[in-house]
């Protein structure tokens, strides 16, 4: 509340307007990696780090923007937005506007009307938290709120996340504008990557999500990344030659794998047993919240994770070892390594009342075995985007 305080000031001191300002959070994947371009399901959850807009309207035709976090403005003319990416944090908040007006919603909706935007966020950047799904929702719900549009929160989502692919040149999937645009304050989302359907399931109020930053990013990320999807693509291809409704591996089961795993090579029947079970995971993690059976979601957040590391090879020694660690701590009910792989986060479930020393404990045992010092951080399933009362 404070920060919303400071941003309506700040945005009136700028722009001499009173702003409206609205929220979009950042995520974290709790279940369900690398099951999107399979077509499965992820169960990501919005979290209590979020970008803040404020926007009000300007009668001059120009699109004026304020990044706090950089203490940058950036000017344009509304009718003729940048048709290129620069490289810097402008390109959220212009890709955002220019499919938003692909969509009909544009800015001028008359020759001299444009808007004021400010920006900031608490989303750590570049961390996997998704700050940049968090600045591309906070920009669009406040746009679309500005110019009295009507545009629902999976097609929201859509468009930022068009504007990621095409305007900033980012290939991310849809699970972080998704979930930025649509999670809820108290549940997981599950997100059926197929049609975008997806149900809410609950996370009880006591429990914490403590993501924990191995700060350790493995330089073979990037390739391995190609390498890993030609495998699965393989092996989905030769399941199909048996089953041809087998189109992703959404569509096949761990008695496809059985029957025809042999004729598979063996790195790519591991790439395929790790994505047909994560999927199984992701939709039994949603049940198991549904039925308050923490016990069993833990379970399978084990499961997930060492699927991940053995059959998927997309951990890490410091990501495992983060992994054992929690493990060993009070007040854990479930820990895994989430993000693409070869570094990044660990998610972990805590007991809200364990949450502090928890967090401690990890971060001390982490940095005596590996050195380094993590970032961890306590968070809750909060709100997707919305407005902010004054
Ligand atoms: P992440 O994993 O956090 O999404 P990305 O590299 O995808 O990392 O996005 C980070 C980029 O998003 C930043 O470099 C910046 O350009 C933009 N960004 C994030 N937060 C803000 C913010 N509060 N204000 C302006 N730009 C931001
Ligand atoms: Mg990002």
């Amino acid at each position: 509340m404070e920060d919303v305080k400071r941003m309506r000031e700040l945005h009136r001191a700028r722009f001499d307007a009173e702003p409206e300002v609205f929220a979009a959070p950042g995520r974290v994947n709790l279940i369900g990696e690398h099951t999107d371009y399979a077509e499965g399901f992820v169960m990501p959850v919005a979290i209590d780090f979020a970008t803040l807009a404020a926007i009000s309207p300007r009668d001059d035709g120009r699109v004026v923007m304020w990044a706090e976090n950089y203490g940058e403005e950036r000017s344009f003319d509304a009718a003729a937005l940048p048709p290129e990416r620069s490289g810097e944090w402008s390109d959220y908040p212009v890709g955002v506007l220019r499919m938003l007006a692909e969509a009909g919603v544009a800015i001028p909706a008359s020759a001299n009307s444009g808007l004021s935007l400010s920006l900031w966020g608490d989303v750590p950047l570049g961390s996997g938290l998704s700050s940049s799904a968090s600045v591309e929702v906070a920009t669009a719900t406040a746009v679309v709120a500005l110019v009295g549009a009507t545009i629902s929160g999976p097609e929201l989502a859509r468009l930022c996340q068009r504007a990621e692919n095409e305007f900033v040149g980012a290939n991310c999937g849809i699970m972080d504008q998704f979930i930025s645009a649509n999670g809820r304050a108290n549940h997981a989302l599950l997100l059926d990557c197929r049609d975008l359907s997806y149900r809410l399931a609950p996370i009880p109020e006591n429990v914490a999500l403590v993501i924990a930053n191995t700060m350790v990013r493995h330089s073979i990320a990037g390739g391995e990344y190609g390498t890993r999807r030609a495998e699965v693509e393989l092996a989905c291809r030769i399941l199909a030659g048996h089953r041809p409704e087998i189109r992703f591996l959404r569509d096949a089961t761990v008695e496809d794998l059985a029957r025809w795993g042999s004729e598979i090579p063996e790195a790519a029947r591991k790439r395929a047993r790790h994505i047909i079970t994560e999927n199984a995971r992701t939709v039994a993690a949603a049940d198991a919240l549904e039925r308050h059976d923490m016990k069993q979601l833990g379970e399978l957040m084990r499961e997930a994770h060492w699927s991940y590391s053995r059959d998927f090879e997309a951990s890490c020694a410091e990501a495992d070892r983060m992994v054992e660690l929690a493990e060993t701590l009070p007040g854990l009910i479930g820990a895994r390594l989430t993000g693409g792989g070869f570094g990044g986060c660990t998610v972990n479930l805590v007991e809200q009342e364990q949450a502090n020393g928890f967090k401690a404990a990890l971060g001390k045992l982490y940095a005596q075995e590996t050195g380094i010092e993590p970032e961890i951080y306590v968070c809750h399933a909060s709100d997707g985007a919305h407005r902010v009362a004054p």
